[in-house]
């Protein structure tokens, strides 16, 4: 019938995990993000993730691509 496959597109907003990482303080997660990625040790996936489990962070279902979508 001529239907996208969305489980074809790339999904930038979680990484395609259908999970997206919301940190639970911007400020210092932008902070920390630019301090990662400044030393040039990591690249910057490695970094947001770093960033990430520092500051701490809630998952919730992608708003966009709905892979995260259960039963
Ligand atoms: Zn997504």
């Amino acid at each position: 019938m001529g239907l996208i496959d969305n489980n074809k597109e790339e999904c930038f907003a979680c990484d395609n995990t259908g999970v997206m990482l919301i940190p639970n303080n911007i400020k210092k997660f932008d902070w920390l993000f630019d301090k990662y990625a400044d030393s040039g040790q990591w690249n910057l996936y490695e970094c947001r993730k770093k960033a990430l489990n520092e500051v701490g962070y809630k998952r919730i279902s992608c708003q966009y691509c709905l892979k995260g979508k259960e039963k």
